[in-house]
């Protein structure tokens, strides 16, 4: 199937125009495609419309082949779907409450396992309350699953009354910062599992619920979603088991039908087999195409060269945060050294000051791991890091309060130059050349 999708991509990788007649074909074969993976075929049909109209209607812009044009459209209706970026759970008030939810058998204790260590990297400090009743030995599953990470496991083997497990265990676990409750996913009756999740929710009062998607189950996935969502609002989605053949493309019908963000994948059944959610990879599974990137990327430069000057233009402007600092140090080692990287743009050589050129390869990956124990928000706008975070981080990273603050300091004067460089480029000789 993905080899026909090619086919019909080639084909319109050598027309000139837009045809629709091969449009239609296209897009018969990305139905195709996404029916394969499970996608609901509602949500198929949705889908192909707009893209045949937009396809159809849309003038390409000058150099962007048909193909590039159609591949373009899918890709931007699939992200508008799912989101253009990972989403994180945001740890904004202490203690921060999950409550997770799903199917028995659809990963929950084990993504709790993964989320928890993943928290634990990023230097918060977790307690697990176990409130499932249900499946024999739960709480001995999560006592064993969490033995390695020094966490606080709440829970009663005798205690049948989840909603008293749940009163009892966040008690107990105030003092952390962030409290993770797992739940049944089976009851005698669907309707007594969902009033249970309805009067822990009303109980623990969370900060966030993560719903658990189980990737292989395809079409249910949506109703699933639903009937949860009507027991209390879902804020998040983890889907597990894409480490198989599984493309999860039932889970874009629950998506669509609650509109929860998916912020985790679940690819094996060890904790470290956990990811931050990629939409574009997820796209390019769901397609089975390549990477969809490498097929837009000529698209995009040809957007470039038209002015769109993106992260770039962000930069110069001065909105320079740690995560175009990250994406900075990943092109140096591609580049070569930032000073190096100056020196080619005439009028800029010398410019930087001595501490923000002289980074060496081992300061760089010295603060690649910090900026890794950050949450997005203190990478999209560091000046939240004050004292508590610093320490947070620094644990987190197994590094010192200092090296943070080195850290924080390096941003700071590579800002500031970046600042300077800016402000020359709107006279100067650099103005020219970004025009
Ligand atoms: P729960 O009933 O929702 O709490 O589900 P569990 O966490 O107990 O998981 C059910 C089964 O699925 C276990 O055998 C897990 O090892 C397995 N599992 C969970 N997540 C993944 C995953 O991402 N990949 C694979 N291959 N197996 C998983
Ligand atoms: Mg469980």
């Amino acid at each position: 199937l993905g080899k026909n999708l090619t086919k019909t991509m080639k084909k319109l990788a050598g027309m000139a125009i837009i045809d629709e007649e091969v449009v239609k074909e296209v897009i018969k074969d990305i139905q195709r495609a996404l029916i394969q993976s499970d996608v609901n075929i509602k949500l198929v049909l949705n889908l192909s419309k707009t893209i045949e109209d937009r396809s159809l209607n849309e003038e390409p812009p000058k150099g962007v082949t048909p193909k590039e044009h159609v591949v373009r459209i899918v890709y931007e209706e699939l992200v508008n779907l799912l989101g253009s970026s990972a989403q994180e759970v945001e740890i904004d008030k202490r203690p921060y409450k999950i409550l997770f939810m799903g199917l028995q058998g659809s990963g929950k204790t084990t993504s709790i396992g993964k989320l928890t260590k993943y928290l634990q990297k990023k230097g918060f400090n977790p307690a697990i309350v176990s409130t499932d009743t249900w499946r024999p030995a739960a709480y001995e599953q999560l006592l064993q699953l969490t033995e390695p990470m020094n966490v606080p496991v709440y829970g009663d083997h005798e205690n049948k009354d989840a909603l008293d497990l749940a009163r009892t265990g966040l008690k107990a676990a105030k003092k952390n910062d962030v409290i993770i409750v797992d739940t049944a996913g089976r009851h005698k009756e669907e309707s007594d599992l969902l009033a249970e999740m309805e009067s822990l929710s009303t109980i623990v009062d969370p900060d966030e619920v993560i719903m658990v998607i189980d990737g292989t189950i395809g079409q249910q996935a949506g109703e699933q979603a639903l009937a949860f969502n009507n027991a209390t609002k879902i804020g998040s989605i983890i889907i597990t088991k894409l480490d198989g053949s599984a493309k999860g493309g039932g889970a874009l019908s629950a998506v669509a039908e609650i509109g929860a963000p998916i912020k985790f994948i679940g690819t094996g059944e060890r904790v470290e087999d956990f990811e931050a959610f990629d939409p574009d990879r997820f796209i390019s599974r769901l397609l089975g195409m390549g990477d969809i990137r490498t097929l837009l990327e000529r698209a995009e430069e040809i957007a470039e060269e038209e002015g769109d000057m993106g992260s770039v233009d962000a930069m110069l402007s001065g909105k320079f945060t740690l995560k175009d600092m990250y994406s900075q140090f990943e092109m140096m080692n591609k580049m070569g050294p930032m000073q190096q990287v100056m020196n080619m743009i005439p009028g800029a050589g010398g410019k930087l000051p001595k501490n923000a050129s002289q980074v060496t390869e081992e300061k760089l990956s010295k603060y690649k791991i910090l900026m890794d124990s950050m949450t997005d928000q203190e990478l999209e706008h560091p000046e939240v890091i004050k004292q508590s975070r610093v320490k947070r981080i620094a644990r987190g990273s197994g590094m010192k309060n200092e090296d943070v603050k080195e850290l924080l300091k390096y941003y700071n004067v590579t800002k500031k130059a970046m600042k300077g460089f800016g402000k020359r480029k709107m006279g100067g000789p650099l103005g020219q050349m970004m025009k």
